[in-house]
């Protein structure tokens, strides 16, 4: 059964398309510059990548585009071939705890639960109705990046104000990247070989969050209501004194929008550095002694390993912490910076294990007390099996 799995933008949209129950990937790519000028798409197809320039007013054109595709390249006979379409959707609110078939009301909340994600949600309702204009048979699902961590109990997901705060408006804890956190903590237990876990899963891209996970459900997690909570990242800040804001709004006159994006776009290893939110580019600078990199990355080590280490105690130990995401699939120095920062619990890297990139590897020494692994993420798998497990 093919089973495509979406992940729309405001003005992007990438896709992979699934055998299924086989997991095997026949064709993948990403339409870019949507609704703007310049568009184009890329496909990945028998390992080949094809570029190519297309008009593309809107998501519904670029789906019609990839039936073209996938008919020319005789993936698909007819677009009825495609027998159901997975979202990946970001903000479910507390109503969503797993995958479900989208329907009106499934939008409706969607469309309500925009506020808490004004980027992420209007972008994946445009994708939704783009899909169903032109798969008109599939069977639609949304995939929430909340849904994981809607196991976490109220002592963590609260936050301390007014408690009107959260029934009038929603304020609490909802966490992103579940999806993530959910594939990588399935795969582990997989390693281990049993299901009764305590795992600390760190999905350190741009975007980074650290999920405590026991027994395969998430207890706690690092974002809050917004991704911009938790550990420092590529350009936000992460957790810092809530009052920054109101100080820095007097003294600069700037916005509530203003403030907002320099938060969450200029700040981080970027805000630090001076010179990119980039893993790469900071590891480059310290090679060459630049001390403003040499601090953006010791800042932004020292709070993974302080939510490592707040998890570890939370959940009264560990048998595994998981790297995965951009910076924990393919930078060697800040796993090492980060397993060598744990060393009071007893946990060592083995160095040659940790030379490695983007594959899964045991990277702790044989004696260290918690095992640490490399785990490359696959959301777009996770979603297909999610939207496959729907279509019974
Ligand atoms: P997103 O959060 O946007 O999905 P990714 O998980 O793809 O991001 O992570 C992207 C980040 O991964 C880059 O910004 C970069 O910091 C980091 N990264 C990618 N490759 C490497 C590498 N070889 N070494 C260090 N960092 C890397």
């Amino acid at each position: 059964m093919k089973i495509l799995s979406v992940n729309a933008g405001s003005s992007s949209l990438k896709f992979q398309l699934y055998e299924m129950p086989e997991e095997q990937v026949l064709i993948s790519g990403v339409f870019e510059r949507i609704g703007i000028d310049n568009s184009f798409y890329t496909i990945k197809l028998n390992g080949e990548k094809i570029k190519k320039e297309a008009d593309l007013p809107d998501h519904k054109k670029a789906f019609e585009i990839l039936v073209n595709e996938l008919i020319d390249n005789k993936v698909i006979a007819s677009c009825d071939e495609v027998k159901a379409i997975g979202h990946r959707t970001v903000q479910g609110g507390e109503k969503y705890d797993h995958t479900v078939v989208i329907d009106e009301d499934v939008i409706n909340d969607m469309i309500k639960y925009s506020p808490l994600a004004p980027l992420h949600n209007p972008a994946a309702i445009t994708g939704i109705k783009a899909a169903q204009e032109v798969f008109k048979g599939a069977l639609q699902t949304a995939v929430f990046d909340t849904a994981f961590h809607a196991t976490m109990d109220e002592v963590n997901y609260m936050y301390p104000v007014p408690y009107e705060w959260y029934t009038k408006y929603g304020v609490r804890k909802y966490g992103m990247h579940g999806t993530s956190h959910r594939f990588v903590s399935m795969r582990i237990n997989q390693i281990l070989g049993r299901e009764d876990t305590k795992v600390i899963t760190c999905h350190i891209g741009n975007g980074a969050s650290i999920s405590a996970v026991v027994n395969g459900k998430c207890i706690d997690t690092s974002m809050g209501l917004t991704p911009n909570a938790g550990v420092m990242m590529g350009s936000r800040c992460g957790d810092i004194d809530c009052s920054i804001v109101p100080y820095i709004m007097e003294q600069t006159g700037m916005t509530t929008k203003e403030i907002d994006n320099e938060l969450n776009k200029k700040s981080g290893l970027l805000g630090i550095s001076g010179v990119s939110s980039d893993s790469r580019d900071i590891e480059d600078g310290i090679k060459t002694g630049n001390e403003k990199c040499i601090l953006a990355q010791d800042m932004y080590v020292r709070r993974i390993i302080n939510y490592i280490a707040m998890y570890y105690v939370e959940m009264g130990g560990a048998d595994a912490i998981v790297f995965t995401a951009g910076v924990g699939e393919n930078s060697i120095s800040t796993r090492k910076q980060i397993v060598d920062g744990l060393a009071a619990l007893g946990i060592k890297l083995d160095d040659e294990a940790n030379n490695c990139r983007g594959k899964e590897n045991l990277i702790s020494s044989e004696d260290s007390s918690v095992k640490c692994y490399v785990i490359p993420t696959d959301e777009e798998l996770m979603i297909a099996r999610d939207t496959y497990e729907l279509t019974k």
